[in-house]
């Protein structure tokens, strides 16, 4: 917004004086066409699973009404496409969760050695399911950080995830904790694909995958880095992201230390 005062004169000399001011509408349509694109790609990652369930029933109701084999597979595949939609609702109501809050700081003394050992223990299952170890490097400290128990579980939750997902088979996934002055750093490091230098500053965006039928194949639903963002956003932290194309990538959060 700018402000201009014009000075005017009239024919009585006497001066008349404007106050005009100027909007720059460009922040605003662009929040809203963010808005409208959210809407149309929510819907959108909505309907592919529904269309499959739809069709799928069909089948069980109609052709393949007595072939049981056909059941099975059927009813498997429903189970997936109701599971991706539950995960993809479940995501959506944690961003609109996250951002009403997102302009208060949250405040409660967090051990950050209990969230990462939580993360370890929620996820352990699914990365032996996988074939993959996640090796957990706490300093012998004990570290606090002012924020949010839960949300900072999903930040890592999430961070973690996507490591498994994204790296390769029967490899490792580190996380490393240092502490610094001011702020902890805890660090996803993974040996996988990598990510193209092109795609970085668009992965914390909405719906944004470098590859959108993997990721749905992996069960992503595309807002999990969203989700990381906000979250270490409202914690006042930051997240930088560090990739090597056919090495692996490595995904920071710095938050700042309790009492910092
Ligand atoms: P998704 O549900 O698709 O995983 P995210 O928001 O978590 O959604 O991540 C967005 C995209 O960023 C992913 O689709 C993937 O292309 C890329 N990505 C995220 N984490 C990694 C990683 N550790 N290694 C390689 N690519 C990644």
């Amino acid at each position: 917004v700018a402000a201009y005062i014009v000075n005017l004169k009239d024919e009585s000399s006497e001066g008349l004086r404007l106050i005009v001011t100027l909007h720059d509408l460009t922040e605003s349509r662009r929040m809203q066409q963010m808005r409208v694109d959210f809407v149309a790609n929510a819907s959108h990652e909505l309907r592919t699973p529904l269309a499959i369930l739809i069709g799928a029933l069909e089948t069980l109701m109609g052709p393949a009404r007595n072939d049981l084999e056909a059941h099975k597979r059927f009813f498997s595949m429903m189970q997936a496409q109701s599971l991706r939609m539950s995960q993809l609702i479940d995501d959506l109501l944690s961003l609109s969760h996250i951002e009403i809050n997102e302009h208060s700081r949250p405040s409660d003394r967090v051990d950050l050695g209990k969230v990462l050992q939580g993360v370890n223990s929620l996820i352990k299952a699914k990365s032996t399911d996988m074939g993959k170890t996640i090796a957990v490097q706490m300093p012998t400290d004990e570290v606090f950080v002012t924020g949010d128990f839960d949300q900072l579980t999903q930040v890592f939750t999430n961070l973690v995830d996507n490591a498994l997902k994204y790296s390769f088979e029967k490899s490792e996934i580190r996380v490393e904790v240092e502490i610094g002055a001011r702020e902890a750093r805890v660090s996803v490091i993974d040996e996988g694909e990598g990510i193209p230098e092109e795609h970085l500053s668009r992965l914390t965006e909405r719906f944004y995958r470098v590859d959108s039928d993997r990721s749905r194949k992996l069960g992503g639903t595309g807002l999990g880095l969203a989700i990381v963002k906000h979250i270490v956003s409202r914690h006042r932290g930051h997240l930088e992201i560090d990739s090597v194309v056919g090495k692996g990538s490595t995904f920071s959060v710095r938050l700042p230390s309790s009492g910092a």
